[in-house]
């Protein structure tokens, strides 16, 4: 099979519709645009992946359809290795361009989860859902598409429910059904680099029950179809020369207004007893890969930090024991969410999920960890890699004060002083630019994850083991709640 290229891929969005909206217009070029075009870099890089077939290994797989040589991404997740290579695709991109590579992760995790959600349905409500999804999986496959998911609805007010809300379109819903398709309206929000996809998964962001059923609904929706507009997020770039990374992530708005999905393109319809299948499936792989991700960005902060030792002069030994912390950590939530993975589970339809306590235990101590890892990045780099302490590329560059600036910029006599202010915004990037990941809040708070952790924990059977252990034969119950 042909693989899509990097200009192939430029070519697809250039022809899109002009559906991305920042700083008060719409993007022309999101390609070159100034505020998009490192994030379009960055999704680019998959396709240079693609082209290197070093890279083969990891980036493609038999399709579970065709049988065909296909993008990776594109496949079922159908056992524990499968899983395994999701977090080694996504760890890979990390090293590449150190921010997320959501085109090959959110959407390829969300088909996963439709996969059985639709299987089941088609059996209880005798639908054809799982079909459609495998005939769109085809489509997608052929043409290399990058294909992101949207859980995250506005939601408004957190302590009431979607129907309490001040409008139903806070949460994404079913407006119109049609015999030929549905007319949906709502937004979705923050979703991690929307402005780069050919396609979009919409699917619920909580379980809903009967009386709330037109939120149950699951689709996919070309980026730039008509009734949808993406705002794209503000990301702490688009500056020039050396205060600009190559690479970004940035997140979006989608706004549905009357947006009409196909019927084929519609994988739940109300069916709402199984939408929190869908969250639970979706958590389980997401929260067991999420550590790959920490852990690749955690590998470029480590080298960054290196640079930095470096570029002040010092030897990166002298933090020795510092990236051993930080290494730590990263292989923490790496190797966790590998047994996350080892220990799940393979549904009837062919699709494998990871244990769900283990992979919220991963994406709590993500969330938990990150910070510290980004001190220690910090600490190494010392101020000038801190936040605002770097006189910009604008003003080092200057004809008249750009050479005043930078004889205080030199550090390590070997180096340019140009060499130590790339090293140090490449740190202040990590510690709070585009490189610093949104790992406490992406893939879900971390409150929702010890909330897992809590119902898996059966106190009451290890009570008893420790009962038995100690031959305790009287009952111990929990006291009364006191009056
Ligand atoms: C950079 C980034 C990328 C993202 N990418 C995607 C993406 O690609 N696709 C996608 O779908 N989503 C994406 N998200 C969204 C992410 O899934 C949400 O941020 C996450 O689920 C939390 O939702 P929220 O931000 O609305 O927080 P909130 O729901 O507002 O939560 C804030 C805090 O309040 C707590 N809380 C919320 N409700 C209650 C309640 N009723 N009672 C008590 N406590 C409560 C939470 O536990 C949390 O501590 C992304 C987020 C970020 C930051």
């Amino acid at each position: 099979m042909k693989f899509r290229t990097r200009e192939e891929y430029h070519a697809d969005l250039r022809a899109m519709r002009k559906n991305v909206f920042k700083n008060g217009r719409f993007i022309e070029d999101i390609v070159t645009d100034s505020d998009t075009r490192a994030l379009i870099e960055n999704e680019s890089v998959t396709y240079d992946l693609l082209q290197d077939p070093q890279n083969d290994g990891i980036l493609k797989a038999k399709s579970t359809l065709s049988g065909e040589t296909v993008a990776r991404w594109h496949t079922l997740m159908a056992s524990a290795e499968d899983l395994m290579m999701y977090a080694k695709l996504k760890k890979l991109h990390f090293h590449k361009t150190a921010v997320c590579c959501a085109g090959v992760c959110t959407g390829w995790s969300t088909f996963n989860v439709l996969w059985s959600v639709t299987y089941e349905i088609d059996e209880k409500c005798g639908t054809d859902y799982h079909k459609r999804l495998q005939a769109w999986v085809r489509g997608v496959e052929r043409k290399t598409y990058k294909v992101g998911a949207a859980l995250t609805d506005a939601k408004g007010d957190r302590s009431k429910k979607a129907s309490q809300q001040l409008s139903p379109d806070f949460n994404v819903h079913v407006k119109e059904i049609r015999s030929d398709g549905i007319v949906v309206s709502g937004a979705k929000t923050m979703i991690a680099n929307a402005a780069a996809f050919h396609e979009i998964i919409c699917i619920p962001g909580t379980a809903y029950k009967e009386n709330e059923k037109e939120f149950a609904v699951a689709f996919v929706v070309p980026r730039d179809a008509e009734g949808l507009t993406l705002v794209q997020a503000e990301v702490s770039e688009g500056r020039e020369g050396w205060d600009t990374m190559k690479y970004a992530s940035a997140a979006s708005y989608l706004i549905f207004e009357d947006c009409f999905i196909p019927k084929e393109n519609v994988f739940m319809c109300e069916e709402w007893a199984f939408s929190g299948s869908v969250i639970s499936r979706f958590t389980a792989n997401y929260r067991a890969a999420i550590g790959a991700c920490m852990s690749g960005n955690t590998d470029i902060m480590v080298g960054a930090s290196a640079l930095m030792a470096r570029a002040n002069g010092l030897s990166s030994n002298a933090f020795r024991e510092k990236f051993v912390d930080m290494e730590m950590i990263s292989n923490m939530v790496y190797g966790l969410g590998l047994g996350a993975m080892l220990a799940g589970e393979k549904h009837q339809s062919g699709a494998f999920y990871a244990d769900p306590t283990l992979a919220h235990t991963n994406k709590y101590y993500v969330a938990k960890n990150y910070a510290e890892i980004r001190r220690i990045c910090q600490d190494i780099g010392g101020g000038i890699a801190e936040t605002g302490c770097l006189p910009n590329y604008k003003d080092c560059t200057d004809p008249v004060m750009g050479p005043k600036i930078m004889k205080y910029v030199q550090g390590n006599s070997d180096l340019s002083a140009e060499t130590r202010a790339r090293a140090a915004r490449l740190c202040e990037w990590f510690g709070r630019g585009g490189g610093a990941m949104a790992f406490i809040h992406g893939g879900g708070s971390p409150d929702g994850a010890r909330v897992v952790v809590r119902m898996n924990t059966p106190i009451e059977k290890y009570a008893q083991a420790a009962s038995d252990i100690a031959g305790i034969t009287e009952k111990i119950e929990d006291p009364a709640p006191k009056k």
